[in-house]
């Protein structure tokens, strides 16, 4: 063979090449056997040693340099093994460099580096491959094949299509060889591959360095997801919240959401709650920065936080007690009602002393229209402190005192946090109005939330089941009203001063209606230059024809009503209406509703002023008693009265029968006696009008008259003893109002009576009574002028039958 070529043998022949070919010197590029790859020939030397093997027979031995950097390298710059490739074509582009398609041939030994005039030679001798064929090399193979696939699979930047080329391959050196090919590493590595003779070497290194790769690799891979779903997650996030924010400016709410926080974090900060309350406050706030602030929870904790702020926590004004100053207040507002002025200025007198509102609760007992709503606000306004009032009428829940819990959008506080709130001081007068008609049922008792409220022991920690945390109403002053006294559960009534208010007399009306009514209601109808005004006999008019009430709501009402029409009337015609005088009421107010009640007539039989109590006040019933022949000795009874006062009846009549024994019972047989007790269209019970009934069939049975001028109430036994009733104040001033000059009352009752306000007693004369006989001889008209007892006294009636 000539020395100057050898032979390698190539895909099953045998290929003869030049054993001196011409250098190609690579920077950052090792080209292997059966490698196909382009390269670009830029240095001179290198484009006169392509253009030399292209003028013999392509050949080429391309080597790689040790720097990159090194121009005109020699020898010493050059690794020892290369590779002979074939220029399978070659572009020449018009600034002088080449671009060539070559194909790796063989890997060579390079033994000697010899420059010509223009390009520089290499003497070269074929590199011997040692390949020892057995299962270590086939099961290298197949891991190095598994783990190619793997390579290819992450590696983005090699096409699926390499692994079709690279798996096929049958011949394993041909396989290692392209597989270096395409492991993307720094030229010292591959030279590594290019100059190990051993395949079975070769493909331990190449397995390897795919195992290190395929680890590099897959970190890459999950960093890459990482960032990636961070990404999206960023995106995500940022999408949203883009959304939101529209969605609100579209909802109109302005300002974001971290300013919201920081706004609520300011505020619970500069607050003045309690330690308490502060902490529940900033871990709500820390629960609404996590929830998404259009759910519904965030709107309650929103309402929650609100309601915390606003809550008067410190804020208290400040008291004046000025005991002449609150005197001149109460005048300005009441007129009248002297008892009930000097019992609030005690109260207040020993507030002032002691400064402690503890035990001592007002309670303001009569019926609607008296003016204890307004005795409680004046009493407020005469103090400097805030007024509030509780309806408690019809209160059954205990919630609503107490509050709902918190846990749906509508839950609030109960009535007594949230009036604090209403008021804006922690010390204002709680007026409770009407707390005899609060009931209780399956919803809890009010009563007894009412009572932990008005508790000094208590009141200084209560806790609104809302709220959660405690609220201090140690320095909230509390006054009640009601109408009676027997609905009102006795615990209650205990803690409670109790103030009487039984209702206005006709002429206390008048000056009421004069002075403070009327007024009123001209300012706020607009018509205070109203000249004409009304005449004293108007309010008369107002009073006895369209009002029946022991206080004075009405009367305003239909002094209101007539103060509209004269605003009605200036408007249209552009001048005022004369005074308005009692005559002239009806034009403004129609047909009038009531008769007066007034008891003005001559004495007669079976006919008797009796007196009820009802929730508007005491009013006075004539009851009348007839006999109707036929009837089986019966009694009927109409009227709209109730079990009670119906058994009532029965046991006057029994008493009567009893008493007038004379009568035979053939006239009981023969005839019926019937009880009407007039105005059916209110309803009436109670025993109080039983002396009353007894004293009617009494008159009738003997054919006495009964004096018109005696006004009775009284329970009456079938022996005819006389039991007390309840309600005498409001009773008192109806029978007074209706003309009486005289009251029987039972003597049980004397207690009250003493309480009557002065100018009751001095009006009435009032009779304490223990037996039907005593009533009988004061209400029966005598044979003998009747001798009138001294006005203003008690007399006490003789106990002996006449
Ligand atoms: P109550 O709370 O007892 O039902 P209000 O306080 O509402 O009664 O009184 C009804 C109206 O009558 C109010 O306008 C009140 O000012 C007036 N009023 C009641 N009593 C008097 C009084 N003694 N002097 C002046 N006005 C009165």
């Amino acid at each position: 063979m000539n020395p100057s070529e050898f032979v390698i043998s190539r895909d099953g022949e045998e290929l003869v090449l030049p054993a001196a070919l011409p250098l190609l010197p690579l920077r950052d590029v090792v080209v292997f056997p059966y490698m196909v790859t382009p390269l670009l020939v830029g240095r001179s030397a290198s484009v006169a040693a392509v253009e030399a093997a292209m003028e013999r027979d392509k050949y080429l031995c391309v080597i790689s340099q040790l720097e990159a950097e090194v121009d005109e390298p020699e020898a010493k710059d050059l690794f020892s093994v290369g590779t002979v490739i074939k220029v399978l074509q070659i572009i020449r582009t018009p600034d002088e460099t080449l671009k060539i398609l070559v194909e790796g041939v063989s890997r060579v030994h390079v033994h000697d580096v010899v420059t010509t005039d223009s390009y520089q030679e290499v003497d070269v001798s074929p590199l011997l491959e040692e390949t020892t064929a057995g299962p270590e090399m086939e099961a290298l193979s197949r891991s190095i094949k598994e783990r190619f696939k793997e390579y290819v699979r992450l590696n983005k930047r090699l096409p699926d299509e390499v692994l079709l080329s690279v798996l096929n391959l049958d011949e394993i050196g041909r396989m290692a060889d392209s597989i270096s090919a395409y492991i993307l590493g720094k030229v010292p590595l591959k030279q590594e591959l290019l100059e190990e003779p051993s395949l079975n070497r070769r493909l331990t290194r190449i397995n390897q360095i795919l195992a290190s790769e395929l680890d590099i690799l897959e970190i890459e891979q999950r960093i890459d997801t990482e960032v990636q779903s961070q990404v999206q997650r960023n995106q995500r996030e940022f999408y949203l919240n883009e959304q939101m924010r529209a969605i609100r400016k579209e909802l109109g709410y302005t300002g974001d959401d971290d300013s919201e926080i920081e706004d609520y974090a300011t505020r619970i900060e500069a607050s003045a709650m309690t330690a308490e309350a502060l902490e529940v406050a900033r871990r709500e706030l820390a629960r609404l920065e996590r929830m998404s602030p259009m759910s519904p929870e965030a709107t309650v904790v929103r309402n929650y936080l609100d309601t915390l702020l606003v809550l008067p926590w410190k804020k208290k004004s400040r008291d004046r007690i000025d005991t002449a100053k609150v005197r001149e207040h109460l005048d300005a507002d009441h007129y009248g009602l002297e008892k009930v002025k000097e019992r609030i200025l005690e109260f207040l007198a020993v507030y002032k002393l002691t400064r402690k509102l503890q035990g001592s609760i007002l309670c303001l007992v009569g019926p609607p229209g008296v003016g204890k709503t307004s005795l409680g606000r004046s009493i407020a306004d005469s103090m400097n402190r805030k007024f509030v009032r509780i309806s408690l009428g019809g209160v059954r829940d205990e919630a609503e005192i107490r509050g709902h819990r918190r846990t749906y959008i509508g839950s609030k506080p109960g009535r007594v946090i949230d009036s604090l709130r209403k008021a804006g001081t922690r010390n204002p007068v709680f007026l409770l109005d009407e707390i005899d008609k609060m009931g209780s049922d399956f919803r809890g008792d009010p009563a007894s939330a009412l009572l932990e409220v008005l508790d000094p022991e208590q009141n200084a920690t209560f806790s609104d089941h809302y709220l959660e945390v405690e609220f201090d109403l140690s320095n909230v002053m509390f006054i009640t009203t009601a109408n009676s006294l027997h609905t009102i559960p006795p615990a209650l009534e205990d803690r409670m001063e109790i103030i009487r208010i039984p209702g206005y007399l006709e002429h206390e009306k008048l000056i009421i209606a004069e002075r403070f009514l009327a007024p009123r209601q001209m300012q706020r109808n607009g018509v205070s230059d109203w000249t004409g005004g009304f005449k004293r006999s108007a309010f008369q008019a107002i009073i006895d024809g369209y009002t029946r009430e022991a206080g004075v709501r009405n009367l305003e009402r239909e002094i209101a009503g007539i103060c509209r029409k004269v605003a009605k009337h200036r408007a249209e015609k552009d001048v005022f209406p004369g005074a308005v005088t009692g005559r002239a009421v009806q034009k403004y107010l129609g047909i009038p509703k009531f008769r007066r009640q007034v008891v003005d007539r001559d004495p007669e039989v079976g006919v008797v002023v009796g007196l009820a109590w009802t929730m508007a006040g005491g009013e006075i019933l004539e009851i009348e008693v007839a006999s109707v022949p036929g009837g089986s000795g019966k009694i009927t009874i109409t009227g709209n009265l109730k079990d009670v006062m119906k058994e009532s009846a029965e046991a006057a009549l029994s008493y009567a029968r009893g008493l007038c024994s004379e009568m035979s019972g053939k006239w009981f047989k023969e005839n019926q006696i019937h009880i009407h007790i007039p105005e059916g269209a209110i309803p009436k019970d109670g025993p109080s009008a039983g002396i009353a009934m007894a004293t009617a069939i009494v008159s009738l049975l003997r054919g006495v008259p009964v004096r018109p001028d005696v006004a009775m109430t009284g329970e009456v036994t079938l022996r005819g003893k006389v039991l007390p009733i309840g309600g005498l104040p409001e009773k008192a001033v109806a029978a007074l109002r209706a003309g009486s000059e005289h009251l029987i009352i039972p003597r049980d009752n004397e207690k009250d009576y003493r309480e009557l306000a002065p100018v009751i007693r001095r009006q009435l004369t009032v009779h304490l009574v223990d037996t039907m006989d005593q009533v009988l001889d004061l209400a029966l008209v005598k044979k003998a002028k009747p001798r009138r007892a001294a006005r203003g006294r008690t007399t006490a009636a003789p106990r002996a039958r006449q």
